[in-house]
């Protein structure tokens, strides 16, 4: 008979060896760690919108050295550089000592978060009551939106070219709500399907409810609204044609629980990707082997579509650029080039375990989320990753003494989601997804655990720093 000895060395030999990541690093670590967190944390508070995260992203850059990226400056290995893409973007470098023509290492993530823009024409007057009209950006559950304190933030274009931000509704300012029916009327809203029960069309927006003028005039808490943008902004009700406002969830970040081991916040996916693959790129002591690249993207939520996105030729148009200054054709860069498609995965819920598959899915402290391949249905609009490219990624990782773990977004047949890792593909460029696991995705608050932050922090930096 075997010994219970012979029993565990012929397990340890074979088997694979998932452990909770608490169980896996040191304390010095976990110290590391809320350090980090704390620096996730202002990020994330002062990035509500990508365009307040490319500002935050660019302050950050300068003072670690990173100057802004002026087509045909020379490049020498250790040059920091950074390029932003119209205001809500940006692409980032430290140049490598081995040529372009090696390839680059590339993280790829997104700024841009689930939300509620501002149409074109929002502001009107019902019940002696002032609102404005939204059109949701990114996959949302409507009823989270409902009833939950928000702020207005963004940008108006004046005709004569000058850009004026907006920001309503911050720290003890007033904030805006979506309001809901009450239990006792909302009978007949209860029976319909929780994706019906609360059309696009009626998240509209409370803005105020106090006339001004004489009684009798129409339209007085409208004027009353607009009025006090226009002492505060100098926008009139045209101004909105040329705008870019989204209404976001107001407040900050929060530790959660007893321990305080998760964070709850708006936002996370992907400026929680986005952040770690920034702050690796900023703590790198030495110049990197290969050139390392970080991409801040935006409009992944609605398919990386658009001049912003991760489909734009700006990205290629950057590394072209780069290339050129050390005459290498920018297709042997790719070809060569890895890309970690850093965003965020769904972390498994024991509260919804129908949906997902829990040998596969991506667990909360187990750390960085790899992902072969996103997805839907027989892996429609997946960029499957090779094989060989996983087992380089486990490489790094390992020796990086990073925790991670791989799964699958929710059971085979349950759904599915997509990031920016086809696009990348599509360039030729060798590309895995990872991410943290993310609980709640694309509420108004989404929570992670510290641990997995921390540790895709670690694994971008693996990647950067890989021969
Ligand atoms: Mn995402
Ligand atoms: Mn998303």
């Amino acid at each position: 008979m075997m010994s219970k000895e012979e029993m565990k060395s012929r397990k340890e030999k074979v088997f694979a060896d998932a452990k909770n990541g608490y169980d896996r690093v040191s304390e010095a670590e976990l110290t590391e760690m809320e350090s980090y967190c704390a620096a996730y944390r202002d990020y994330l508070d002062r990035g509500k919108t990508e365009r307040l995260c490319v500002r935050r992203t660019v302050e950050l850059a300068q003072a670690a050295g990173f100057v802004p990226y002026r087509r045909g400056m020379a490049l020498c290995p250790g040059d920091k550089v950074y390029s932003i893409n119209r205001g809500k973007g940006v692409m980032l470098a430290v140049i490598g000592r081995k040529s372009l023509g090696e390839g680059c290492q590339i993280t790829a993530s997104h700024i841009d978060s689930p939300r509620l823009d501002i149409k074109p024409v929002p502001l009107y007057e019902e019940g002696e009551m002032a609102y404005c009209k939204t059109h949701y950006y990114g996959g949302i559950r409507k009823y989270q939106w409902v009833t939950i304190p928000l702020e207005l933030r963004g940008v108006v274009a004046m005709k004569d070219g000058t850009l004026t931000e907006v920001a309503l509704g911050e720290g003890d300012e007033p904030k805006f709500v979506i309001t809901d029916l009450l239990p006792h009327l909302g009978a007949e809203q209860g029976k319909k399907p929780l994706n019906e029960a609360f059309p696009g069309e009626n998240l509209n927006v409370l803005l105020g409810s106090r006339p001004v003028g004489k009684e009798g005039e129409s339209d007085r808490v409208k004027l009353h609204v607009m009025e006090k943008l226009y002492e505060k902004y100098g926008m009139t009700e045209a101004d909105f044609t040329s705008a870019e406002l989204e209404i976001v969830p107001a407040g900050t970040s929060t530790e959660l629980g007893l321990d305080g081991s998760l964070l709850g916040a708006y936002g996370h996916d992907d400026r929680v990707c986005g952040f770690a693959a920034l702050k690796a790129m900023l703590d790198l002591s030495d110049i990197p082997a290969k050139t390392a690249v970080c991409v801040l993207a935006d409009k992944e939520e609605i398919g990386s579509m658009g001049v912003t996105g991760m489909q734009s030729a700006a990205f290629d148009t950057f590394m072209g650029d780069l290339c050129e200054s050390q005459s290498v054709p920018l297709r042997v860069c790719y070809e060569n080039s890895f890309c970690l498609s850093t965003d965020v995965t769904a972390a498994y819920d024991p509260g919804f375990a129908d949906v997902y598959d829990k040998r596969n899915a991506a667990r909360i402290n187990y750390g960085l989320g790899l992902c072969k391949y996103t997805g839907a249905r027989g892996k429609a609009g997946a960029s499957d990753a090779g094989a060989e490219t996983v087992a380089y990624v486990r490489r790094i990782l390992d020796e990086g003494g990073v925790v991670w773990q791989i799964g699958e977004m929710g059971k085979v047949d349950a759904g599915g989601g997509g990031t920016v890792a086809q696009y990348m593909a599509n360039r030729n460029i060798a590309t895995l997804d990872a991410g943290v696991p993310v609980l709640s995705m694309h509420a108004p608050f989404e929570v992670v655990s510290k641990l997995d932050c921390y540790m895709t922090y670690k694994g971008c930096k693996a990647v950067y720093e890989a021969e």
